[in-house]
């Protein structure tokens, strides 16, 4: 019988090039070590310059290439100039990959300001700013691959997460509209709606929360941050040319 190892999809990314924001731990730690033991070559995005030496270590460890990039994703110029800079030394960006994200949850009765703007930032501008920095780079070069990470909450709702939620259907929105854009210039624009994934996120949420969740998930248990990541390598793969504007959900059965 195959291996754990073996049963995961291999692809070569080789000589190719991505971003991952949000890449200084949980799923979008995963989803650039994924890409870069596939081959590419990764910049890894967020604000804590350390926790982000820690994802380029580990991925150098493993034998992979990546890059340390600390920048806030809300942040339009910094945004743009990163998405510049990195595609005229990179030559181009052949993945970008917006991962990045904030909860601050609560009934919408208390809901500060602050609170709903932070979120619809950090989740939704920021997928907006990558998205229009990486189309021009992308449309040049007639291929490319823009994924987003969504959620369920963007489907289904969420009480206490009407900030969090708005912003995740924002997301697949954002997706649909510019996979119909950029089709024609073969660059494809997916989203994927993770469940509940075993991560600081959702640790936060306390053991007892979490084991109310589990027994609502029909596969009965968090799904990994292994399990995004695989599915952001077939999105970002040859092998998925042939779709977009699509929303994969990886939620152990939760959504009907
Ligand atoms: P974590 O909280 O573990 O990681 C969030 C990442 O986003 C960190 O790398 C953080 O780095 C980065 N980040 C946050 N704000 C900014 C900012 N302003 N600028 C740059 N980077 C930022 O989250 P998860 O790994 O759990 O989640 C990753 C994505 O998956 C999110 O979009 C989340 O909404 C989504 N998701 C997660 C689920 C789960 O169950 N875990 C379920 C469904 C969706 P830093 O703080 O250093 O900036």
């Amino acid at each position: 019988m195959a291996d754990e190892k073996n049963r995961r999809i291999q692809v070569d990314l080789s000589g190719q090039t991505a971003i991952v924001t949000g890449a200084s731990r949980g799923i979008g730690k995963a989803i650039a070590m994924r890409l870069a033991a596939s081959g590419a070559k990764v910049a890894c995005v967020a604000r804590s310059a350390d926790k982000l030496t820690e994802t380029a270590d580990a991925i150098a460890a493993a034998g992979g290439t990546a890059e340390v990039h600390p920048c806030d994703v809300t942040d339009s110029a910094a945004v743009t100039k990163l998405v510049e800079d990195l595609a005229e030394k990179w030559g181009g960006i052949d993945i970008v990959v917006n991962n990045a994200g904030i909860t601050k949850d609560t009934l919408i009765p208390r809901m500060e300001d602050e609170m709903w703007d932070a979120v619809i930032a950090t989740n939704l501008r920021s997928v907006f700013l990558f998205t229009r920095a990486a189309s021009l780079v992308m449309m040049r070069k007639r291929s490319g691959r823009i994924i987003n990470i969504s959620s369920v909450s963007g489907l289904m709702g969420n009480p206490g997460q009407s900030n969090y939620s708005a912003s995740k259907a924002g997301v697949i929105g954002l997706t649909r509209t510019v996979a119909q854009e950029l089709a024609g210039r073969k660059v494809t624009v997916n989203a994927v709606c993770p469940g509940f994934i075993a991560s600081e996120m959702t640790d936060a949420l306390g053991p007892a929360i979490l084991d109310e969740v589990k027994k609502r998930i029909p596969a009965k248990r968090l799904g990994e941050a292994e399990e995004v990541a695989d599915a952001v390598l077939y999105l970002a793969s040859n092998s998925a040319a042939y779709i977009t504007g699509e929303v994969i959900t990886i939620d152990g059965g939760l959504t009907p």
